[in-house]
């Protein structure tokens, strides 16, 4: 909190890529898995791909997954030699660009195995796929019975089936018997594809042994989102977002504040409006439970979070930090993403995915 506020923005979002790098390298030693890949989807849970992957790339990370053919395309821009596998599959007829800048889609239904398939053949050559197998999602991926079925199957090889994935439904709670079950029943399929690399955990499965394949897949602990929730948070902490404060004033008890008058003042109070609000990817449903920090000092969210502002109690903070343009922390120190998620009724991965367009950003390493 050296800096002055942004001047043109209401808020400053600091990204720390050395701090990305630091977990990725973490998550490899963590998961003892042979190699380690970084999920990027959601322009890098709102890092931005265009920075996240070339700093990841440089630190030794040669595989990437993202959701979308667009998100895949900017990940080929940022690391043009990397391997890139689409989650999300393939829409019906988009197998020509995803051949194009050479994507490797996870296929997941017959359908999708078949199309790219009769690409590959028509091509004549035999550009790699994924295969997603579900094991207690129930969202994306053929059954384990189907699974099982299509090992014996040519298509596997047609369609350049290099990898057998699948995805945990609640890694991050602890002895969870459905972790077990579904890691049981992956390497059931497993064994039925000898040979094909597999891959299973995410970010808190890299922390169980029992998760442990070819190739993990992590994401929210790259960006500094708790792994293990309850426990000490391993990961640095990736993302730093202050405000400015933009004017103090001393309301009396029975003053209200923000739209619809929602809270009222229970006695003497100082107040600070924060340049910063829902249209900023800050959940409006903090309102009344949201927190930022000032000068060190935890102060309230009161009245409505609103578009574009942000009213905090600052009774306790000491007068000469609330100078105007002062910043306030919103992310960041004691406030990790986990904690703001809580306050908004949500989970850290939503704040992050959410991070706005409109704050300064800035890129250290
Ligand atoms: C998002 C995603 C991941 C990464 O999960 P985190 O919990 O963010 O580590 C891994 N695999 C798949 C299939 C995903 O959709």
């Amino acid at each position: 909190m050296t800096e002055p506020t942004p001047i043109g923005h209401g808020g400053r979002l600091t990204i720390d890529l050395a701090a990305l790098r630091a977990n990725w390298r973490r998550l490899a030693e963590v998961a003892e898995c042979p190699e380690t890949a970084a999920v990027i989807k959601a322009d890098a849970y709102g890092c931005g791909i265009d920075r996240a992957a070339p700093a990841l790339w440089r630190e030794g990370c040669r595989t990437f997954f993202v959701a979308h053919l667009s998100e895949a395309r900017i990940a080929r821009e940022a690391v043009p030699e990397a391997a890139i596998y689409v989650l999300n599959g393939f829409p019906p007829g988009s197998a020509p660009a995803y051949r194009a800048a050479n994507l490797r889609p996870v296929l997941g239904s017959r359908d999708e195995i078949a199309e790219w398939a009769a690409a590959n053949r028509a091509e004549g050559v035999t550009r790699p796929a994924a295969l997603h197998v579900d094991t207690g999602m129930n969202r994306l991926g053929l059954s384990v019975a189907e699974g099982l079925a299509l090992a014996d199957d040519p298509v596997v090889a047609e369609a350049g089936i290099d990898l057998l994935m699948s995805h945990l439904v609640s890694a991050e709670v602890e002895h969870d018997p459905l972790t077990d079950h579904q890691a049981a029943e992956f390497a059931r399929v497993r064994a039925a594809y000898p040979g094909l690399r597999a891959s299973l955990a995410n970010s808190s499965g890299d922390f169980l042994p029992a998760c442990r394949t070819d190739l993990a897949r992590p994401g929210y602990a790259l960006y500094g989102g708790n792994p293990r929730p309850g426990r000490e948070n391993p990961m640095r902490p990736v993302v730093r977002l202050e405000a400015g404060i933009l004017q103090v004033r001393e309301v009396e008890a029975g003053a209200t504040a923000g739209y619809n008058a929602r809270w009222t003042a229970p006695g003497r109070r100082r107040l600070a409006t924060l340049s910063l609000g829902y249209a900023d990817g800050y959940p409006r449903s903090a309102t009344g439970r949201g927190e930022a920090l000032v000068d060190g000092v935890r102060c309230p969210f009161v009245g409505t979070v609103s578009m574009d502002l942000i009213i905090l109690d600052v009774t306790e903070v000491p007068e000469a930090a609330l100078r105007r343009g002062a910043p306030a922390l919103l992310i960041g120190d004691g406030l990790d993403l986990d904690t703001v998620g809580r306050n908004a009724g949500t989970i850290g991965y939503e704040i992050l995915t959410s991070l706005g367009r409109r704050y300064e950003r800035v890129y250290r390493d």
